[in-house]
């Protein structure tokens, strides 16, 4: 305690209805690992869904998949460090580059490892994280071709990270159009290459990925596939929402991942705090809605293991604050007996921050496994 509770069956059918549903559309999946550390339970299971590739944004979570014995391609989907890339080509067999140094810096350590080491080009399209400007990408795939021991195998773009820019048929067509102009400077280029550079510009170009999960809002209102064949999906696969809006994408489970805390002290006081007020324990002025006393009870969890802001809580009951090592709540109808658990639906914020906490547990549950009993006092909160 506290623990999350991650149903590897829903996470299952929430891979396995993605995988199927862009499928049809010739879109391939990278489910992405970030959230859960690299765990390799988690990776199995959404090879087992048909994703045709891990992704991670941390080399320590794909050194993790590689020591378990997990031989599929994996991409590092956040630009390598270039302090790292020994790192990078011996782990990960693909990664999302925007800086021509550091392709240099791969090309130089595949080479060394006798490796080849594949590269998407992320474009920048509005949402100002990471990318290169449209109009640079030419000149910058120009001076990388020919690198040793790299494969420029296609473009990526990253879209409602930053600034919460929409995936749309306008950004998405921009970078169909992008791949069409490189494949088509293919034929040209071969044609006056001239010199001593004989053969094709480039092979053609065969991942354009086109975003993370907030790319399925646009792809199930019937946006324009057009070059894209690749999504890179996290919160969609574990959460079941999409995170433009949060809303629940239909046919998936959004409870596959519940974190469970125990309650440590349960008393009726008043909802009005008295004496002198000043800053909280973390600077932010306290909520107080004067209802008179109510049933409080403390859970032993905190901002150290949670984003607070981030939970939401069963019916009936509801969050007034958190500090440190403690979550406070009003349990509404009913005071919460000492040692009750209670469960909360995390969403993306809170389960990394409780993934990277050491004092937050993590139990796996599915067909092998025996659901724990778990909130046994209050009803569990359904979504
Ligand atoms: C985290 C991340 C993803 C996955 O995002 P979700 O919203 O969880 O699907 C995809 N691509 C990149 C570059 C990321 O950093």
């Amino acid at each position: 305690m506290p623990g999350l509770v991650i149903d590897l069956d829903k996470i299952h059918h929430n891979a396995k209805t993605l995988v199927m549903r862009l499928g049809a559309h010739d879109i391939s999946v990278t489910g992405v690992t970030k959230a859960f550390c690299g765990a390799p339970q988690l990776a199995k299971v959404l090879l087992r869904a048909g994703v045709t590739s891990l992704g991670d944004s941390r080399i320590e979570n794909i050194e993790r998949l590689r020591e378990a014995g997990i031989d599929a391609t994996i991409t590092l989907i956040r630009s390598p460090m270039i302090s790292q890339v020994d790192r990078v080509v011996a782990a990960a067999d693909i990664s999302l580059n925007t800086e021509p140094a550091v392709i240099h810096a791969l090309s130089a350590a595949a080479r060394k490892a006798g490796k080849q080491h594949g590269i998407i080009l992320m474009v920048e399209l509005g949402d100002l994280r990471e990318g290169i400007m449209p109009c640079d990408i030419e000149n910058i795939l120009q001076s990388l071709r020919r690198l040793p021991n790299i494969n420029i195998i296609g473009l990526g773009t990253n879209l409602a990270c930053r600034s919460g820019i929409s995936p749309d048929d306008d950004n998405m067509a921009s970078l169909s159009a992008l791949a069409e102009h490189i494949d088509a400077g293919d034929a040209v280029n071969a044609t006056n290459a001239g010199g001593t550079e004989a053969g094709p510009f480039m092979p053609p170009l065969s991942v354009i990925s086109g975003g993370n999960s907030s790319n399925l809002d646009w792809f199930f209102a019937g946006g324009t596939v057009g070059r894209i064949n690749n999504l890179r999906l996290g919160e969609a696969i574990l959460l079941g929402r999409e995170p433009l809006h949060r809303q629940p994408i239909p046919g998936l489970h959004t409870d596959a991942i519940r974190l469970i805390a125990e309650v440590i002290e349960s008393k009726t006081k008043p909802s009005k705090p008295w004496g002198t007020a000043a800053q909280t324990a973390f600077g932010t002025p306290a909520a107080i809605d004067d209802t008179g006393d109510i049933f409080q009870s403390i859970l032993a969890i905190g901002q150290q293991d949670v984003d607070p802001n981030g939970l939401r809580p069963p019916h009936g009951i509801k969050i007034l604050g958190a500090s440190s090592d403690h979550l406070v709540l009003d349990t509404g109808e009913h005071p919460v007996p000492v040692g009750t658990e209670i469960a909360f639906m995390p969403d993306y914020a809170a389960l990394l921050r409780c993934m990277t906490s050491p004092y937050v547990d993590t139990t796996y549950i599915g067909k092998t496994a025996t659901p724990r009993s778990v909130f046994k006092s209050v009803p569990v909160f359904q979504g």
